[in-house]
């Protein structure tokens, strides 16, 4: 029925278009020839939407309207008319967890299934796009819509991101990566201007959207409210084009965020192919307007129309579906929420608490009634069932031990005030129950966690606390039995100094969706071990963030001070003391890293083939997640101390050993060069880290890479030192300078090194000095390779 995919205004392409209410098969039609069927106002007119949800259709043209709706962890699809944001009542959804509890899977596996099963969803829902996964970067714990996000590490949110579009894609479902790009807080996120370098922006802001394009093709990309060094990126087209569509070849639509655009005219012209929702005509008169004033050409509006047809077209692959298995996607949801999951301490392997044997457990704490599975805002997903820990720790101690409940706080108590930290005294009366029930206990479970306010859509959070009232209830809880777990439930980081202390064991499940009660019985109890690991450093405290002072900005914009060293690349740049690291998490088994064997492929680019080997040493199944960091010590640039570039996670017996192999290419070795305006590996040594964490690092070994001939040129203003550092210039420069007076004070001890640091061609004015600035210019000319390089590997692949 459908015999192409792919629709380009040169190349003829037959479809089958078919009305997506109805699902009747239309006559197959030539997308080339619609448009050439369509007026300009038609065409113009097909580049908004016709409501909040739905693009515009054309009955004559047989296109059809489809419906683009949130969100990334669960369908929010309005259950009533499409004529209004339906913040509330959306169609029943399975909410799975948010992505910065996915983040800590590590597993693209698992989220390509949930992929699937959103994907699933939507085609019983009649939705042709699902708006998501978002993968912006975590610069400050501070971002009211974190939750929402998979990490500070781009290659993490990037592999996870691909994996879930492809697993929504892979049901004929589009999906849409968010929100391109910079738009890493809420205060003033529809105007706000992220004033970050380019180097910045390539290396870290970039290539998680650039991974998910690349490697799975979404149908579409959303760009984003905020502004990007001055420019909306609804009209910027050096992102939405030049990077988007020529640096990765990307062939989809562009859809803006909903109410991001500002002129436009503009955005069609920038690459922006959707308004959404239904400007009620504005938008289109304006770029009709700017046709007429020829400030916009039809071609610009050609190829954005044919952007929009694709995406129908590529809609209409869609088959429907019935229903989709509503207990199916709760247990998938289960055991997201039981791979997500962070075991942050375990004093004395208090956990996993024996189902059977003792006596009462203590469950204290709102969050074990009331569990607090999702965020706020546009991703807000009507669930079709709620586990709470509580009634599924009571299902599954039935008959062996009791389960003693205390709410110990109220959830959003006296939230008026606004000390950090601080939502008030705890209520005594509470507090006095949970600790007669953790007195009566053996062990006390504490559900602790932040209070919906504090983070949303549409805000950021003032601090990174937990609430007093709650760290009350935990002090006296550990006052009365000393054998305390936490389990926390926030979206965004908290810290843990100042508490932690109570606690002998901690496990970190973040937003867990609907199924995250059951899937925290599950790890309490030992039905299964944790194994996933931080996507995000816990900080010691906020002020040690790295944009403190530069967040979230004044006067309109916010400086991205920090550059590249976001999240762990600061934290180990300052030797600062952490909470929690990147890639930390326990699990109940532990794991030997052994045998690591490195090999650099000889066959162009650099590319290095990395072996190990990770056995089981506990006794229980457990799975481990391996990370692969990469240094590079010596650079012509700086660079972070360490990068993250390849992980994996294995599931092993006890006692079970497995060979892990990754593979390394230029990219992971490559800096963004903004002389060049490309990637470049420079040669030299790199150090390769494999760790269970970003600092527990098991094995290492240096690799030593030719570079790409690209590092590092000499210039016209190349010290004498960076001459004589490279073979080639070394014996050319020695030569010229054998026997003169200049030659020796370059080499003498007490000054050479101070001479060397000069411009080489500023000695060519001095008397006595036996070359013209002509011979400088000319040696620049001559040395163009850097130092250390083969000269026979290409450039990097810049995708
Ligand atoms: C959000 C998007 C969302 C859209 C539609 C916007 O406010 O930023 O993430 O998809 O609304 O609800």
């Amino acid at each position: 029925m459908i015999t192409e995919t792919f629709f380009s205004t040169e190349r003829k392409c037959t479809y089958t278009l078919r009305n997506f209410r109805d699902h009747e098969a239309m006559a197959p039609i030539d997308l080339p020839a619609v448009l050439a069927g369509l007026t300009l106002e038609g065409k113009a007119a097909l580049l908004g939407g016709s409501d909040f949800w739905h693009t515009q259709g054309n009955e004559r043209a047989g296109i059809p309207a489809i419906m683009l709706t949130d969100g990334p962890h669960g369908l929010r699809k309005q259950a009533e008319a499409a004529d209004h944001p339906g913040l509330s009542g959306s169609v029943p959804a399975t909410c799975f967890p948010t992505a910065s509890a996915l983040a800590c899977s590590w597993d693209p596996l698992l989220l390509r299934r949930i992929g699937a099963a959103l994907g699933d969803e939507c085609r019983a829902a009649d939705v042709a796009v699902l708006l998501g996964p978002g993968v912006n970067m975590k610069r400050s714990p501070l971002c009211g819509r974190n939750f929402e996000y998979f990490s500070e590490d781009p290659l993490l949110a990037g592999e996870l991101a691909a994996a879930m579009v492809t697993g929504i894609q892979s049901q004929g479902v589009g999906a849409c990566v968010k929100h391109f790009a910079a738009n890493n807080q809420e205060t003033r996120r529809m105007s706000i201007s992220a004033e970050v370098d380019e180097r910045t922006l390539r290396e870290i802001y970039l290539p998680a959207f650039e991974k998910v394009v690349t490697e799975a093709g979404p149908w579409t990309v959303m760009c984003s409210y905020n502004k990007i060094n001055g420019t909306y990126a609804s009209e910027n087209h050096w992102l939405l084009t030049d990077v988007l569509r020529r640096d990765w070849g990307y062939d989809g639509l562009v859809v803006s965020d909903w109410g991001a655009v500002n002129r436009r005219d503009r955005g069609v012209a920038a690459g922006l192919d959707l308004e959404m929702p239904s400007s009620g005509g504005i938008g289109t008169r304006a770029i009709l307007d700017a046709v007429a004033a020829g400030t916009l050409s039809e071609a610009e509006v050609d190829q954005a129309t044919a952007n929009v047809l694709t995406l129908v077209a590529r809609s209409q692959q869609r088959e429907p579906l019935e229903s989709f298995d509503a207990q199916a996607h709760h247990a998938l949801a289960r055991e997201a929420a039981r791979e997500s999951a962070v075991l942050l301490k375990n004093e004395g392997g208090i956990l996993p608490l024996d189902a059977a044997v003792g006596g009462a457990i203590a469950v204290i704490g709102e969050f074990a009634r009331t569990p607090r599975f999702q965020g706020a805002g546009s991703s807000r997903v009507n669930p079709t069932r709620v586990d709470s820990a509580l009634d599924s720790l009571r299902a599954a101690l039935a008959g062996k031990r009791g389960v003693l409940f205390a709410p110990g706080f109220a959830i959003e108590a006296d939230a008026g005030d606004t000390e950090a930290g601080d939502t008030g005294a705890g209520d005594d009366a509470l507090v006095a129950e949970a600790v007669a029930a953790a007195s009566a206990a053996d062990v006390a479970v504490v559900f602790l966690g932040l209070p919906p306010s504090q983070e949303s859509e549409g805000y950021d959070r003032e601090h990174i606390e937990l609430p007093r009232n709650q760290t009350e209830v935990l002090a006296a809880v550990a006052a009365a039995n000393p054998n305390v777990v936490v389990v926390l439930a926030n979206g965004g980081v908290v810290t843990v100094s100042g508490w932690q202390q109570r606690a002998r064991a901690v496990l970190e499940c973040w937003l867990p969706g609907q199924a995250g009660g059951a899937a925290t019985a599950d790890l309490l109890l030992g039905a299964a071990s944790p194994a996933g690991k931080l996507a995000e450093t816990i900080p010691v405290r906020l002020e040690h963030n790295p944009t403190v002072g530069n967040f979230p900005g004044e006067n309109g914009a916010v400086r991205y001070g920090e550059g590249l060293l976001i999240g762990y690349r600061w934290y180990d740049a300052h030797r600062l003391e952490v909470g929690y690291p990147f890639g930390h998490g326990l699990s109940y088994a532990s794991f030997g890293y052994r045998d690591l064997d490195v090999a650099v492929l000889a066959d162009g680019a650099p590319r290095v083939r990395v072996a190990f080997t990770i056995s089981n040493i506990g006794d229980r199944p457990a799975a481990e997640i391996a990370q692969l960091y990469v240094s590079d010590p010596a650079a012509a640039v700086y660079r972070p101390e360490q990068e993250l570039r390849a992980f994996a996670r294995v599931e092993l017996e006890p006692g079970a050993a497995r060979r892990v192999e990754l593979e390394l290419d230029a990219r992971a070795f490559a800096y963004w060069d903004d002389g060049r305006g490309d990637w470049t590996v420079e040669g030299g040594e790199f150090e390769l880290r494999i760790g269970a964490s970003s600092r527990d690092i098991r094995l290492t070994a240096t690799v030593t890479l030719a570079g790409d001939g690209s590092a590092a040129p000499l210039t016209a203003d190349s010290t004498a030192e960076e001459f004589l550092a490279r073979e080639d210039s070394r014996d050319w420069l020695t030569g010229l300078l054998a026997g003169t007076p200049l030659g020796a004070i370059m080499f003498d001890e007490a000054h050479g090194r101070m001479m060397r640091a000069v411009p080489l061609v500023r000695f060519s004015r001095f008397p006595g000095v036996p070359f013209s600035e002509t011979t400088v210019a000319d040696a620049v000319k001559r040395f163009t390779r850097p130092a250390g390089s083969a000269g026979t590997s290409p450039a990097p692949d810049p995708g």
